[in-house]
């Protein structure tokens, strides 16, 4: 039976423990460093202790929805790096295929995600097509064996480290919208697809447009039916807001501390050292957080869970991302608040988590759209109007309704 020193002698010997001084970025703010998460999966491949539940064939291990709890809680003792590069192959594409792959994409696909050797990255949004997002408009027309793509598609994370992309396009403009999608892998190298990196506010450049000019992709490369690209979507967008893949990365503390890094850090700044004024504000602010920050991430555990356990996750997911996001926004403006004027500089405590934070509440689905999620979903609310639902999507888009 696995048990949680069992985990640790394996581990031992493939990473480092982590220590007060351990220092980690998440979700790639300010960071553009390949190497670390590469050598961490590459390490961690072989005993399938990063996607424990995937199959062992595959860079998994089988393993229970139990066991991959305890494993990942025994991880968190170790210095898991930054995996926000690999995150869409990990936590996103891996699943949808275990979900609606065929053998061969199982085969071909799943083990490099698992060892890093492979990056991966989400071509779904378009200029007219992110909120809403079954107006995808970038084309995929039939040529005896293969498929020609042609469009555009933006705000493509990774883009530019990926060999592959899991892409939405239109297979039948004469079928409403969410009916006619089929869902695509295409190789980033091919000829026709153009990466256009886009420079954010935080200065990462990781996220591109994407022009795409009569790229061919075999038939091979469909993932799931024709006409059925909306139900892979939502595997893959229910896997990316309930975090499946976000192990890895923040602000965790080593085994037997017990206050997180990121309240240290405030401790060592001073920040929190006088019992009465805007520190005891800044106090009670810190432990308000931490008690959010951990309902969250059981939370976030919770929609992991089931996702691992049932396949795609459902609403949950859109609470644990409205959670996260709001916890990982207040503590980089408390973070940066607490350094003072410093707190303006680029190397300044909390300056790339702050400017990173406004991103989160759009990638991944805008927050409106997790709150009208949890509405209809949840609470039984009525759905907003959906006057082109069942209208072909040729129709729809020539402005006539
Ligand atoms: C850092 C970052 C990384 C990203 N990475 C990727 C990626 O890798 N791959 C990818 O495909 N996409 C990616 N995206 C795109 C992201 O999914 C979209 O930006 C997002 O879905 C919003 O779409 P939009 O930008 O077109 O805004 P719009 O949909 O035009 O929305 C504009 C505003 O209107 C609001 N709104 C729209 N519709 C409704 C509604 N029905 N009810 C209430 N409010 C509404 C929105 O909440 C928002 O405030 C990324 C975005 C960011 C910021």
């Amino acid at each position: 039976m696995l048990t949680a020193d069992g985990i640790r002698a394996a581990l031992d010997g493939l990473l480092e423990r982590r220590t007060d001084q351990t220092r980690l970025t998440s979700m790639g703010a300010g960071s553009d460093d390949l190497d670390d998460g590469r050598a961490y999966l590459a390490a961690t491949v072989e005993g399938g202790w990063h996607v424990p539940t995937w199959p062992s064939a595959h860079g998994g291990r089988d393993a229970s929805v139990a066991e991959n709890q305890l494993i990942g809680s025994v991880l968190r003792e170790y210095v898991v790096p930054d995996l926000y590069p690999f995150a869409i192959g990990l936590g996103m594409v891996g699943p949808a295929l275990l979900a609606h792959g065929t053998a061969e994409q199982q085969e071909r696909w799943l083990r490099p995600i698992a060892s890093g050797a492979e990056i991966w990255c989400q071509m779904f949004s378009e200029p007219e097509a992110g909120s809403d997002l079954a107006n995808v408009a970038l084309s995929a027309e039939r040529d005896g064996d293969v498929w020609r793509l042609g469009g555009q598609k933006t705000w493509t994370s990774r883009a530019m480290w990926s060999k592959w992309a899991i892409c939405l396009a239109r297979t039948d403009p004469e079928q409403p919208k969410h009916k006619g999608l089929t869902m695509f892998v295409i190789a980033m190298d091919a000829h026709g697809v153009d990466v256009r990196p886009l420079r954010q506010m935080n200065n990462d450049a990781h996220f591109s447009e994407v022009f795409v000019d009569d790229a061919v992709v075999s038939d091979a490369w469909r993932v799931g039916d024709v006409g059925e690209g909306w139900r892979v979507a939502m595997t893959i967008l229910s896997h990316e807001r309930a975090g499946a893949g976000s192990r890895g990365g923040g602000d965790g503390a080593k085994r037997g501390s017990r206050v997180p890094t990121w309240i240290a850090d405030l401790a060592a700044l001073g920040a929190l050292d006088d019992p009465v004024g805007s520190h005891t504000v800044r106090r009670d602010e810190a432990m308000s957080i931490y008690a959010a920050d951990m309902a969250s991430r059981w939370t976030a555990q919770r929609a992991a869970d089931e996702a691992r356990s049932g396949g795609s996750p459902g609403p949950a997911g859109s609470g644990a991302k409205l959670r996260t996001v709001s916890s990982y926004k207040r503590r980089a403006f408390l973070a940066n608040r607490a350094a003072g004027a410093a707190g303006m500089l680029e190397d300044g405590h909390g300056y790339i988590e702050t400017v990173t934070a406004p991103s989160m509440s759009i990638r991944g689905g805008t927050d409106e759209i997790q709150r009208n999620i949890l509405g209809e979903r949840v609470l039984g609310l009525p759905g907003e109007p959906r006057l082109d639902r069942d209208v072909p999507w040729r129709e729809s888009r020539k402005g006539l309704l």
